[in-house]
């Protein structure tokens, strides 16, 4: 079965535990405006652009039959609508400032890649995780990995955001030894503001999880000026205590590292503010969660 990713990053440390593969599968239902990995919304592949690679040979104007390339002054110009993705100016462009973004793999290709590194998952409790974009848009396709690592003994995560039908969350189920799933915003409307949806079908989809004493990590990414508030802090974990099984809890502190993505594929940013989160919110932050005695990190 095909499958559309952006790519496969081995000896990860970050997706879960142990020494891992993660496979960063195209395509997204939310839109989160602090988003960093933009490259992952689109469920096609894109046209990137790293204009500091570019040394002004305009060959792609040349090349390119559909007039997406034009000069103004110094700069190119690029109009993606009219890309039909031929390859043909990545293929002529001498410095690889123009690149594709989205690989379509076959599963069984992705399943014999992560068993190469079968001995090191072993040896540090790590394995394979599916990430995105999320999961669940290709929901074939991950199940076919999910179910081939699973007869191959390879410890088996999924990143998702948990927008998914109840029917393919329960299809998933006996296939994913752990759930990594983000919790951004309690308040609905306010969720819906900065992600583009409501939070009903996630917060359902938490609970049916720990009814069913599925492993979960719930994260929350920490974005100033969003859900930094006391209050966001203290309405999550309150709701996270509440389970039937509390499940690990980390907060993730917002990073801009992949805000210059956006320009690379002619995305428009949403999020134009370079703001950290200080150290005296987030120990203030951490405070509250520890006072909730919840499995936290
Ligand atoms: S072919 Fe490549 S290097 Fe030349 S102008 Fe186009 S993007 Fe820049
Ligand atoms: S991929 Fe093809 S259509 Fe798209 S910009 Fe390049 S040459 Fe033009």
């Amino acid at each position: 079965m095909k499958g559309l990713i952006t790519y496969i990053q081995r000896m990860s440390i970050h997706d879960g535990p142990g020494l891992r593969s993660t496979v960063f599968l195209k395509g997204c239902n939310l839109r989160c405006k602090w988003c960093h990995n933009p490259e992952t919304w689109s469920n096609n592949c894109q046209l990137q652009y790293l204009e500091e690679k570019c040394i002004h040979c305009f060959t792609c104007i040349n090349v390119c039959e559909n007039n997406v390339f034009s000069v103004n002054g110094e700069s190119l110009q690029i109009d993606r609508d009219k890309c039909v993705l031929c390859k043909k100016c990545i293929e002529n462009c001498p410095s690889e400032a123009l690149t594709f973004v989205g690989n379509y793999v076959e599963s069984d290709e992705i399943v014999s890649s992560v068993l190469q590194d079968k001995i090191f998952y072993e040896n540090s409790n790590g394995g394979i995780t599916i990430s995105g974009g999320e999961p669940s848009l290709q929901k074939g396709f991950t199940l076919d990995i999910l179910k081939k690592c699973k007869e191959s003994d390879i410890h088996t995560a999924i990143e998702t955001n948990l927008l998914m039908d109840r029917d393919v969350l329960e299809s998933f189920f006996p296939y994913v030894d752990l759930w990594i799933c983000d919790l951004k915003i309690m308040d609905s409307e306010k969720h819906k503001h900065w992600t583009g949806c409501s939070n009903r079908v996630i917060l359902s989809n938490i609970k049916t999880l720990s009814s069913m004493s599925a492993k979960m990590l719930i994260h929350t990414p920490v974005i100033p000026g969003v859900n930094d508030s006391p209050e966001d802090i203290n309405s999550i974990c309150s709701f996270l205590s509440e389970l039937p099984i509390i499940p690990k809890y980390e907060l993730l502190p917002y990073h801009s590292l992949g805000m210059m993505k956006f320009a690379n594929l002619g995305m428009k940013n949403l999020f134009n503010h370079d703001q950290f989160l200080d150290k005296e919110t987030l120990k203030q932050l951490n405070e509250i969660v520890d006072s909730y005695n919840l499995n936290a990190k």
